[in-house]
């Protein structure tokens, strides 16, 4: 099994199934909250961060963000500016306890070339 290499290509292309619109009314939804969980749900941490690229409908996660806090470090080397700060989605990826991957005999990460995916 893999590991991650630092190669960046999760941080720049976050794939998502939800819609710009979507994560937005959700941000405004939990904001509003005088509590919020973040067992329950992250949408309110990570929509001020992303900027929408594209939309895929014919992909299972159609909706696809870059996120502001991608960086390369003084080595060039591909980094997270808000590291031990990040989202749930960010420190489990690709490994969710909640989720369960419908294919288990697929690459663990849908991004080609991501060092989760190198036989290592
Ligand atoms: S918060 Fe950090 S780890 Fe998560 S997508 Fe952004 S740059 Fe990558």
């Amino acid at each position: 099994m893999g590991h991650c290499k630092r190669r960046g290509y999760c941080c720049q292309d976050v794939r998502l199934a939800e819609s710009p619109e979507l994560l937005q009314k959700a941000y405004e939804y939990w904001i509003k909250s005088p509590k919020i969980d973040p067992k329950f749900s992250d949408i309110y941490l990570i929509y001020p961060m992303l900027i929408f690229k594209y939309e895929n409908p014919s992909e299972d996660l159609p909706y696809h963000y870059r996120c502001k806090h991608f960086i390369h470090d003084e080595n060039g080397i591909p980094a997270c500016s808000i590291h031990p700060i990040r989202p749930r989605m960010c420190s489990g990826f690709p490994h969710y306890d909640d989720v369960e991957h419908l294919d288990t005999a697929g690459p663990l990460s849908p991004y080609e070339g991501c060092g989760y995916n190198d036989p290592d």
